[in-house]
């Protein structure tokens, strides 16, 4: 017999003033909330942010919508997998509590054009190959944050330039949510598991690799080996890769990602490149 008294069941809101009601809701009786803003197409690393908002907090909120504020490619945008039916049943199998699935209409206004300034670390790496990217990160962040107004946030180190820029947008508009950073899951070969990677071909999968190999390479020669001279052997190993082409490998500096020096507080190892035709992102800490 099913046993209903444990069963939680998933609540679906697609408007934000039906979500806003229901989470008030909840406030009035101190209830926590713990949030996750995904694009869907959900995967395991999705899933352990999940799992860490679920227990931290006394309600947990998925977010899924693909943001066309941040595709500068609208092809891009067109062809990102959107997977909502088995999105909906991993999240039950986790026992989120609510997921908001809004349409664009839902989240924007016709021609809204508005952006944030969040300064110089919006247009390095991502910045640079991605013009525009940020400013719809902030953009659709901003608004998510507003209209379910979590006590904590939840993003994944796979995407560490967003959450600097998230904690910077945060910061400098006070707003009152903590946010966290989730450490990055990957396939047991070491492939930082993404959304995208449902676009690789057996022979892109395989190639895809030299990115992590790369990554950990560096961290294991970082103290024998000065900056330059790890990033001239990482760039000259990706490229050797048939069938992948760099756009960035920087070791930056973790706080602003600006080129780092040895005595940096934290230092990153950053990479993007394209493996076939799919773009992909990684990084690792190195100090
Ligand atoms: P996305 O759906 O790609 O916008 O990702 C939603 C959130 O999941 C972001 O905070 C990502 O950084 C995070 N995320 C994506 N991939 C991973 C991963 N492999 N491990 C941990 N977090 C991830």
């Amino acid at each position: 017999m099913p046993n209903s008294v444990n069963s939680i069941v998933l609540k679906l809101f697609t408007t934000k003033e039906s979500l806003k009601q229901h989470l008030l809701q909840l406030k009035a009786s101190n209830k926590t909330i713990g949030f996750v803003p995904t694009m869907g197409a959900l995967h395991q690393g999705h899933i352990s942010l999940i799992e860490l908002a679920k227990q931290q907090n006394d309600v947990t909120v998925c977010s899924i919508f693909v943001n066309p504020s941040q595709f500068n490619d609208p092809k891009d945008l067109e062809k990102y997998p959107r997977t909502i039916e088995a999105d909906t049943e991993l999240l039950e199998q986790v026992k989120a509590d609510i997921l908001f699935y809004p349409g664009v209409s839902e989240i924007y206004d016709d021609n809204e054009q508005w952006h944030l300034d969040i300064g110089e670390t919006e247009h390095l790496l991502e910045g640079e190959f991605r013009p525009g990217h940020y400013q719809g990160v902030t953009q659709v962040v901003y608004k998510l944050f507003n209209i379910v107004k979590p006590d904590t946030a939840y993003f994944g180190q796979k995407d560490y330039q967003q959450f600097l820029i998230i904690s910077k947008m945060v910061d400098m508009l006070h707003m009152p949510v903590k946010l966290i950073m989730c450490p990055i899951k990957r396939e047991p070969d070491g492939l930082a598991m993404s959304s995208r990677n449902i676009h690789l071909t057996a022979d892109d999968r395989k190639h895809a690799l030299i990115l992590s190999k790369t990554l950990n390479w560096v961290k294991d020669n970082f103290d024998s080996h000065n900056i330059p001279a790890l990033k001239k052997e990482a760039g000259l190993m990706i490229s050797a890769e048939p069938g992948v082409e760099l756009d960035y490998f920087e070791i930056a500096n973790g706080d602003d990602l600006h080129q780092a020096d040895k005595n940096a507080k934290t230092i990153v190892a950053l990479v993007a490149a394209k493996v076939g035709k799919t773009r992909l992102i990684d990084n690792v800490v190195l100090k």
